[in-house]
């Protein structure tokens, strides 16, 4: 099965290939900077694959897709209007409720007249004689731009390891953020779900409960938190809406960009065990993130996030009824909450079915992919249906696949070869007048998206806005500045406990990609603070180039 999803080849474009700005990427952040900088006046074209919006909900169609962020907060709120009129049918919104709701935004500001779908950008380069960005995609269109903006989300470029014979399988497969739209039949086969991470979690809770044997192949076991979802309460609906707009402002100074009812106060060592259990076992029945905030210190103090690690390994034993199961589904190698929690709705409950077998494909890898099935080193599973839920090559990866080549031909690629180089996560040296939304080096992913991806818009938005009035041609970074930053990312990032963990974050899921911890641990809230200042300083840590 392709990887992409073949899309009709239409012609490129003829009548107008000039812009003020091409933004690529047609999900929430690049729909939005479309909204933002038509009210600047400006020309803008969106590039998107896909052939709708919604970037993240448009492509990850799996079984039991979902945010993991509470609906009245992963949504964005620069229309009081919309947000007031919107309705979510659940705490936490599945798949096709937040396509919905983007295709919702896409009519409602009439998006869709200056969104090109079904084109992937194959280049992009700056001339510095013209200072203008010229980008080229697979359609063979060629546009040019001055300022160029990425809003290809951080979780974009799909990962799928290269499985020895895959080719030669003669059921189907699927990745899953290419699972196809109208779904696959699951009535009576034999399915495979390889990958234990977010996506993986929750596609094997909804496989699960089908009428399919599923056979689930797990290298390294995850943690996982209830969420608790349900039906939206009218009520609770209806009292949050009266208060949306304190509500926004709590989660942009946030630490996560979501409001947190109540801050945690205490080490966790500095309570007795009794206390501790029952400020754990209230936070679980919470739900979701809860048992993150229980206390202050479970992303620096090795002993006190052990507690809540073994507090989440003791429920997966309760849980799971076949005690070496249980075993293997709890985490003992890395710190909880290092890696990105996962949120599930019954996952550990689901291997107490008589249809699911887990499969430890640690201690026994998988050898290779035969016409029937997988193989590991521990026999051959014949199988119907694979599903790969083997993630992404996060935050880079989408970038680095539009071939992105600044002053001087140097590629971004190149460049961040030893790891991502920006200024705030959102512009690097050497590639002016580029902007990136949620890139390496800002809160992004580990973030409500929605709150960092308005706060990245506004900020480029005002940033544009400013070099107009002032008739600037370029804005760039310093050296001096970018340099700072990164060493500032990487102090933050080394004074917690996630660098002990192989995760997506630092790279390690991709054989060869550098060990660097790519997003930035400060907080929504310092982070909004300090571009604020940049820009009040009239762009600290910028070079800004008359026109
Ligand atoms: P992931 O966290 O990177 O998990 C990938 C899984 O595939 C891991 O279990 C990994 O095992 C396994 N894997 C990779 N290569 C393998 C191989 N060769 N053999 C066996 N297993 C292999 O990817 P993801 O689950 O797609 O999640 C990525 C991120 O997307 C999440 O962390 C989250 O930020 C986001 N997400 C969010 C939501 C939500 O909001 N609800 C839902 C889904 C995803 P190892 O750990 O051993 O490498």
């Amino acid at each position: 099965m392709p990887l992409e999803q073949e899309e009709a080849v239409e012609s490129p474009i003829t009548d107008h290939a000039e812009y003020d700005a091409v933004v690529v990427g047609a999900g929430f952040a690049g729909m939005y900077q479309l909204y933002r900088l038509r009210e600047l006046g400006l020309s803008v074209r969106v590039l998107e694959t896909g052939d709708g919006v919604g970037g993240t909900w448009y492509w990850n169609r799996y079984p039991g897709a979902r945010v993991d962020s509470p609906s009245m907060q992963y949504s964005l709120s620069f229309s009081s209007e919309m947000e007031q009129e919107w309705g979510w049918p659940e705490d936490y919104s599945p798949q096709n409720d937040l396509e919905r709701y983007a295709n919702h935004v896409a009519d409602r500001f009439n998006l869709r007249d200056d969104i090109q779908f079904g084109t992937r950008v194959t280049n992009a380069s700056y001339d510095e004689n013209t200072k203008k960005w010229t980008i080229e995609t697979d359609r063979g269109d060629s546009l040019t731009a001055q300022y160029f903006i990425t809003a290809v989300g951080c979780l974009s470029a799909t990962n799928m390891p290269n499985f020895k014979n895959l080719e030669s399988f003669q059921g189907e497969w699927y990745h899953t953020s290419r699972y196809p739209k109208e779904g696959v039949e699951l009535k009576g086969k034999r399915v495979g779900i390889v990958g234990t991470g977010s996506t993986g979690i929750q596609a094997i809770t909804a496989v699960g409960k089908e009428d399919c044997e599923l056979f689930v192949f797990q290298r390294t076991p995850n943690y996982s938190l209830p969420s608790n979802n349900k039906p939206m309460d009218p009520e609770f609906e209806k009292e949050w809406k009266t208060r949306y707009a304190e509500h926004r402002e709590a989660a942009r100074v946030s630490q996560g960009g979501a409001e947190i009812i109540a801050y945690p106060s205490v080490s966790a060592l500095a309570v007795s065990d009794e206390e501790r259990a029952a400020t754990y076992e209230k936070a679980w029945n919470q739900g979701a993130f809860t048992l993150a905030q229980s206390f202050t210190d479970l992303m620096t103090n090795e002993d006190a996030n052990f507690t809540a690690a073994e507090f989440v390994r003791n429920k997966i034993r309760q849980t799971v009824k076949d005690p070496e199961t249980a075993e293997l589904l709890a985490p003992k190698d890395y710190p909880i909450f290092t890696k990105r929690i996962c949120m599930d709705t019954g996952y550990y409950e689901t291997f107490n079915r008589p249809n699911v077998h887990l499969v430890d494909v640690k201690a026994n890898p998988i050898e290779e992919i035969t016409p029937k099935g997988i193989k590991t080193s521990a026999g051959e599973f014949e199988l119907d249906l694979i599903i790969f839920a083997t993630g992404f090559d996060a935050m880079t990866g989408p970038l680095f696949r539009m071939n992105i080549a600044g002053k001087d031909g140097l590629t971004l690629k190149k460049k961040w070869e030893d790891g991502p180089k920006t200024y705030l996560g959102i512009s690097s040296v050497g590639f002016p007048n580029m902007f990136m939304i949620t890139g390496p080096g800002s809160p992004s992913v580990l973030s409500n998206m929605t709150t960092s991806i308005e706060q990245h818009v506004d900020w480029i938005t005002d940033t544009i806005k400013y070099l107009k009035e002032n008739e600037l041609a370029d804005i760039e970074p310093t050296a001096a500045a970018e340099d700072a930053w990164v060493e500032h990312v990487n102090e933050v990032a080394n004074k917690t406990l996630y660098p002990k963990a192989n995760s997506w974050y630092i790279g390690a899921n991709i054989p060869g990609k550098p060990r660097v911890f790519m997003p930035y641990v400060g907080g929504v809230g310092n982070y909004r603070q300090k571009c604020d200042e940049v820009a009040a300083k009239g762009y600290e840590g910028f070079e800004l180039t008359p026109a």
